[in-house]
This record gives structure tokens, sequence and C-alpha cells, in this order.
């Protein structure tokens, strides 16, 4: 395997040169980004072809993760996503039940009935909330102090469809299932609903906001949405 170095991190490529392609052609499907290259390319300008169609095999790679991802069982060593990281879930019987903990790639909870797979469902999510919204709210406000604007409040959204929300008030509400996503993708949606303080609209003025904050945007809302059903599993 091959990697192509990317801002939202390595690409891995399968690569299979032919003296007898004249073309650099590409393909997504089950076994990930496939690049069938001629011979007489060199690395680094083919990575240059590949960097230019990024957008496009992210949003591809996306897609075919959509397709295959697996229902939660909330069993002990589910794989679960954090701040972009892939971590497991290590459920453990304890007569008492103990505050979950991140340790080496996993969240351990322990409780006295790791079979309860709403009890487990709870309290991952519950811990999920708390992350997500101490991860936020310093986020938030890190950037409103840069652009000069106001918050009131910053609190959670669980909605299906938006990642974010604001109002003229300042109150803004960010979707807890960010805080799987990496950080760049959560910088991104708070960036977006700050710029809404000043623009209440999506117009050209509006980006130009974002872009001072978030000049990937475009890269990072094509990269949300290529997560989005990956995003959705939990809850
Ligand atoms: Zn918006």
């Amino acid at each position: 395997m091959h990697q192509l170095p990317h801002s939202s991190g390595p690409i891995p490529y399968r690569l299979k040169v032919s003296t007898r392609r004249r073309t650099v052609g590409m393909r997504v499907d089950e076994n990930g980004l496939t690049v069938n290259a001629p011979s007489h390319i060199g690395k680094k300008a083919l990575e240059s072809m590949l960097l230019e169609r990024a957008d496009w095999i992210i949003t591809k790679l996306g897609e075919w993760q959509a397709r295959q991802v697996q229902e939660m069982t909330w069993r002990d060593g589910e794989p679960l996503l954090f701040l972009g990281n892939s971590i497991r879930l290590g459920v453990t019987p304890d007569v008492r039940n103990r505050k979950p903990r991140l340790e080496a790639g996993c969240l351990l909870i322990s409780m006295p009935e790791p079979e309860n797979r709403v009890m487990v469902c709870r309290k991952v999510l519950q811990w999920y909330r708390r992350e997500a919204l101490d991860d936020f709210a310093r986020r938030v406000q890190l950037l409103a102090a840069r652009l000069g604007v106001t918050v009131q409040s910053i609190s959670l959204s669980s909605a299906r469809t938006r990642w974010g929300s604001c109002n003229s008030r300042g109150e803004i509400r960010l979707n807890w299932r960010l805080i799987q996503a990496p950080p760049h993708l959560i910088h991104y949606v708070a960036a977006h609903e700050l710029a809404h303080l000043k623009e209440m609209n999506h117009s050209p003025k509006f980006w130009e906001i974002v872009e001072t904050l978030c000049p990937e945007y475009t890269s990072a809302r094509r990269e949300l949405q290529a997560l989005s059903a990956q995003l959705h599993r939990m809850g």
C-alpha cells in the first residue's frame, strides 16, 4: 500500500504500474483507492495528480464507507471514533458503576451489568456528550475572540441533518456527533456558525468570513459530508 499525504490524513492507495498505459486512472471500490499508472510517470507527478482529485477521492471513499457502516452492538471491543481516531469500547464487569475513561485507545466502561446494552449505550453517549461540550466550548470561545463576536451560550444538538445552528442572540448549538470527527472538521463547523453572527446568510461575504478562520473550508465541507454516515452510526 502507498500513502498519499493529505491535510485530512494520509490516503492509502494500491498502485498498479503498466508499461502499456498512457494515462493515469483511478478507481474507488470496496478495496479502497486503486491507481493505474503508466510506468514512465514519477511518484511526485503522480501524487500531485492524485491530490488534484483528492476531493473526489475522499467523497467516493466516504460513499463506500457509508455502505459499510456497521450497526452498533454496544459490546466489548466495538470500534468507535473519537476526534478522528479509531478507538475501541472496553466493557468490563465491576461491582460499582465507574466513570468512563479513555486509556490507550480504549474507552473503558466498568459496570455491574456489562451485557446490558441499553446501559452501555447510555454511558457511552453521556461520555461523548460531555467531551463534546468541553471541546466545542473551548474551540468556539477561541474562534469568537479572533472574529470579535460575542457568544451568549453554547449547547449541544443531536439533529439528524444539521451539524450546527445559531441565532441572532449569539446562541450556538453544535451536534455532539461532531466530537467523533477529526478536529479540523469541528473547527470548520464552529467557524461556520460563528461567521453567521456577522452574516446571517450564505452570501459570498459570509464565506469570506469563514475563510479567515478556516482557509480550507471547501475541502472540510466535502470531508464532513463523506463522513456523515459514519458519524450518524452512533445515537
Ligand atoms: Zn450556515
